[in-house]
């Protein structure tokens, strides 16, 4: 295993970092602040960045999953592919603001799906979509395989109905990838998804979430109403497979959630870094050069930061890096959203803690990266889903088994 960073990626990278310092951060807050107010800023940043990735083989930002077509002798290589490039873009992004990251064009959770679990067909009709997902209801959020809505096949078309909340970039979007279930009856293998173009007259925007953080990003509310989708937008396969299960959310999430992690570890970076900055000459970091019982209290939480930041990356990296090589990463794509998304949250609010009234104020973005890294251990599977996810497949237990 390689994680180093590939030398093809590190135009991109450097790309994302400076677009981050110099466009994202300067107009973070005021979208932090005018939450629901579109980013007008991203249309341009995402037409010039998407140039760039496309020479890395990378997605600007969100969650494209890498679908690459290869040689037989290209998939006998151990590589460091578009996984890897997405996560060090995503992380490149989020420094910047996670929040802007998750609005920019074309980069939606749906998106995942899509690249997942789509047919050629679909994907070249819906690849160059922006695609939200919705699977939240009401009712229902970590256990996604108990959702209610419906979706009866009548002739060439479905019909579905449900309510579906807190879907990311629900408004912007051009479409929806809608999770719903096509027989009560069969259980979770029966839940398919559905794409749903935006102005479809059956689907509804309800309302707009306001929001702890990552204020940018809009968060919207959808209620179906007998809403009629092409059969052929059904992504994947149409028949209801017992063995299989709920094969399509779980591909979606593998894939993804080294991704979430990655966005955690923009907003660690992102704090580390400025409180360094900030208190580097009071502190006198020594580089971890003396044991840790002869540092001070403040210099050891820093250390143990930053320790805690390079074991994050490096989870990140390696369940990236099990995905470009077609090995199996579910339980490591778990293993490194927990850790990311638990000291993510840690770290950001100590380096809050770390510069006190600094880190409070609106002078600094300190307490913004707080507050948006709060979602990243809860979208796409909570801690506590997490943390079940590992035990199970550590176990070898099924989900009846482990609750
Ligand atoms: C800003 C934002 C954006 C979102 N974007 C999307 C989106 O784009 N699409 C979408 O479909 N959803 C989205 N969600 C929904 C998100 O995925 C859910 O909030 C998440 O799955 C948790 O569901 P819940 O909020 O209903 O909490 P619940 O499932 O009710 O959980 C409540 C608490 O109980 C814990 N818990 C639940 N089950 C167990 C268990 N078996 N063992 C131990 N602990 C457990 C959870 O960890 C949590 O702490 C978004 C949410 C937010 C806040």
């Amino acid at each position: 295993m390689n994680l180093e960073i590939p030398n093809k990626f590190k135009g991109v990278l450097k790309t994302a970092y400076t677009a981050s310092e110099v466009i994202l951060r300067s107009v973070a807050r005021k979208y932090d602040v005018g939450e629901h107010t579109y980013p007008i800023e991203l249309d341009i940043m995402a037409a010039a960045l998407s140039g760039a990735n496309d020479a890395s083989g990378g997605a600007v930002g969100g969650s494209t999953v890498a679908r690459e077509v290869e040689t037989e002798e290209q998939k006998k290589m151990l590589k460091n592919g578009g996984n890897m490039a997405n996560c060090l873009n995503i992380q490149g992004i989020a420094y910047g603001c996670v929040g802007l990251l998750l609005s920019f064009p074309g980069q939606g959770l749906g998106n995942a799906a899509i690249s997942a679990v789509s047919n050629d067909e679909q994907l070249a009709r819906f690849g160059k979509k922006w695609a939200a997902m919705a699977i939240t209801e009401p009712n229902v959020g970590s256990d996604s395989a108990a959702i209610t809505a419906t979706a009866r096949r009548e002739g060439d078309h479905y019909v579905l109905n449900g309510e579906k909340i807190f879907v990311t970039s629900g408004e912007r979007a051009d479409c929806v990838v809608v999770w719903a279930s096509v027989d009560k009856a069969a259980g979770r293998a029966a839940i398919k998804s559905f794409v749903v173009m935006r102005d479809n007259p059956g689907m509804k925007l309800e309302r707009l979430e306001k929001k702890l953080g990552i204020r940018a990003s809009d968060t919207a509310a959808f209620v179906l109403t007998d809403c009629i989708v092409p059969a052929a937008d059904l992504l994947g396969n149409p028949e209801v497979d017992v063995k299989k299960g709920f094969g399509g959310v779980m591909e979606t999430f593998d894939n993804t959630r080294p991704f979430v992690a990655a966005m955690a570890l923009g907003c660690m970076q992102s704090s580390i870094e400025r409180t360094r900055e900030l208190l580097g000459d009071k502190l006198k970091l020594k580089e971890f050069k003396t044991p840790i019982n002869r540092l001070k209290a403040a210099e050891a939480i820093f250390y143990r930061m930053e320790a805690d930041y390079e074991a994050s990356r490096l989870l990140v990296m390696k369940a990236a890096w099990m995905a470009d090589n077609r090995i199996p990463n579910s339980m490591d794509a778990s293993i490194c959203k927990a850790k990311a998304g638990r000291v993510g949250v840690e770290i950001t609010l100590k380096c809050i803690e770390l510069c006190s009234s600094l880190g409070y104020s609106y002078e600094e973005l300190l307490e913004k990266w707080g507050r948006d890294s709060k979602i990243l251990d809860i979208f796409e599977g909570t801690q506590q889903i997490q943390q079940l996810i590992i035990a199970r497949r550590m176990l070898g237990k099924g989900s009846k088994d482990l609750k």
